[in-house]
């Protein structure tokens, strides 16, 4: 576990000393994957930093639980696995915009608000991955009161392992503070203050 939180903070030092506001925008909407993230507060990220640069650490992060639990689910809960199988199978030749995105972007709206631009777009991605959504498959018989009450441990399971791996890397992730808190320093604050500055140019009145 310690080996691959390494790998995914040294990919995210990597990324963010790269990391220019120009890609930044802010977003109104409530991050579900990073507000109250315990990922967040493990990894000493100030508050206050860009939403983006977090959670591209999030994501990636993220991918390394989400692994470990689909392993898992995969070898030892097998009428979860079939379920999760089945929710795959029906994605399968529809068009997924949020498939195959690097870990800054995953997790994230892939349209801009449409008010953001002050005109609707002509298309969205979102809408787009709706019309091209395959039919659904007909329904399968229904689970008996077994097969549920299996089901329902199952996911128990899944959770509970879920929360251990998130308590391992997020105790990983915090051997990674110094390097962490060092690289928003020196790449992200500064272009941060910058902004403000500019901003607050901006705002003064004409002489
Ligand atoms: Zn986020």
């Amino acid at each position: 576990m310690d080996r691959r939180v390494g790998r995914a903070v040294e990919a995210w030092l990597e990324w963010v000393s790269r990391w220019e506001p120009a890609a930044y925008r802010g977003r109104s909407r409530i991050c579900r994957r990073c507000t109250g993230s315990p990922v967040l507060i493990a990894s000493g990220i100030p508050a206050g930093t860009p939403h983006q640069v977090k959670h591209a650490l999030v994501s990636r992060v993220q991918r390394i639980v989400d692994k470990v639990v689909d392993d898992y689910t995969e070898e030892h809960l097998p009428m979860l696995h079939a379920e999760l199988r089945g929710a795959d199978m029906w994605r399968v030749g529809g068009y997924d915009p949020a498939a195959g995105l690097d870990p800054e972007y995953d997790g994230l709206d892939p349209d801009p608000e449409p008010t953001e631009a002050g005109q609707p777009f002509l298309f969205t991605l979102a809408g787009l991955a709706a019309e091209v959504q395959p039919e659904e498959p007909l329904p399968r018989p229904p689970l008996s009161a077994e097969e549920k009450q299996q089901l329902r441990r199952e996911i128990e399971l899944a959770d509970l392992r879920a929360a251990d791996v998130g308590n391992e890397v997020c105790f990983a992730l915090m051997g990674h503070r110094p390097r962490i808190e060092a690289a928003i320093e020196r790449f992200v604050e500064p272009q941060v203050r910058a902004m403000l500055d500019e901003l607050s140019r901006n705002l003064e009145p004409p002489a």
